[in-house]
């Protein structure tokens, strides 16, 4: 249920009114809009319930969520959510760049590469220190090392950093350097992990599951928003489908849709959704095109000598060509970007 607090209502009574909702033994998250406050009460709602808090001075109305991603659903909060870390801002207007390669390989690298980005337009940079590999025997990250590379990238940029988080135990030490916290496809339905990035108040990228449905997707959002953290954006990064061209399939229609149904910010991955460095442009100006919150892009100082994704990353004059012409379309859409 969705408990609309009136405007009047003061800070004080919409404390004691979500003490209220958990006394009634429902989960209490206060949401505040630029409209209007509202509490999401989530759980087994008993009989009376809704008439109950409906008897109450500061509440307005009580409604049903008829979404089963309760927190994450435009029902509970119509105006979008925008997450903001550094310069980094993905959503309410703006579309937030996040560029780097897929794995920190070493310092000159990962240096390298963030000036270049920084120089294109980027605000985020990305760099994976723990690298979530199909075959065992691939490289598998420089770990805490590589952490610590992003960390001194970010130093010199002021870049906001991306990088992934595998296993919950290593939430608090990847939490220590990154500014967002991401998790990898093959992670979506982690339940462990999605409540441990949850815990923290960092911004989570969360990527759809190459399996996933639209709905399990917004349900793993909500394992993380029912911690208490709000600050989530979704991230398209493609699906497994019976086509063989591309990597993936990457769903556009994805992000317009999930526009209807939540409020969470929605970003592209063109670089894992099409596997194919020269189809990336195309698929970036599409993203931006369809209202894209929000681009993640494999770029790489010379991605012939990657040591993962070398395929599908651009290079540093290839990406800062694509920025010129992105700009292009979200001034058509009504958008910033960077
Ligand atoms: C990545 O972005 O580094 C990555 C591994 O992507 P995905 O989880 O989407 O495969
Ligand atoms: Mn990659």
């Amino acid at each position: 249920m969705i408990v609309v607090m009136k405007r009047t209502a003061t800070p004080d009574a919409i404390q004691q009114m979500a003490r209220t909702v958990e006394e009634m033994g429902l989960k209490a998250h206060v949401i505040v809009g630029t409209e209007r406050t509202v509490i999401a009460a989530v759980g087994d709602k008993r009989n009376g319930a809704k008439e109950l808090l409906e008897s109450y001075d500061d509440v307005e109305q009580v409604v049903p969520i008829l979404a089963p991603y309760k927190v994450a659903s435009r029902e509970t909060k119509p105006e979008p959510t925008a997450i903001k870390t550094r310069g980094l801002v993905i959503g309410g207007g703006h579309i937030g760049v996040i560029a780097g390669p897929c794995s920190v390989e070493s310092e000159e690298q990962i240096l390298l590469a963030a000036e270049q980005v920084k120089a294109a337009g980027a605000t985020g940079l990305r760099g994976g220190a723990f690298k979530p590999r199909t075959s065992p025997y691939a490289f598998q990250g420089m770990k805490e090392e590589g952490l610590k590379l992003l960390a001194l990238a970010r130093e010199k940029t002021g870049l906001a950093i991306v990088t992934e988080v595998m296993a919950p135990q290593h939430v608090e030490l990847v939490a220590k350097y990154t500014d967002v916290l991401q998790i990898g496809a093959r992670n979506m339905q982690n339940y462990h992990l999605l409540q441990a990035v949850g815990e923290t108040r960092l911004p989570v990228l969360l990527k759809r599951g190459p399996s996933a449905t639209i709905e399990e997707f917004l349900l793993a959002a909500e394992y993380i928003l029912d911690q208490g953290n709000q600050q989530v954006t979704l991230c398209e990064r493609g699906i497994r489908t019976f086509e063989t061209h591309t990597r993936f399939t990457l769903p556009l229609a994805t992000v317009a849709y999930l526009q209807e149904k939540t409020h969470l910010p929605v970003v592209v991955d063109p670089s894992h959704g099409t596997g194919i460095a020269s189809l990336v442009p195309s698929m970036c100006l599409a993203a931006v095109a369809c209202g894209s919150d929000g681009l993640i892009v494999e770029v790489h100082p010379d991605p012939k000598k990657a040591m993962s994704d070398g395929a599908q990353s651009l290079t540093p004059v290839a990406f800062a060509d694509i920025m010129a012409r992105c700009r292009l379309v979200a001034a058509a859409v009504g958008k910033t970007i960077g």
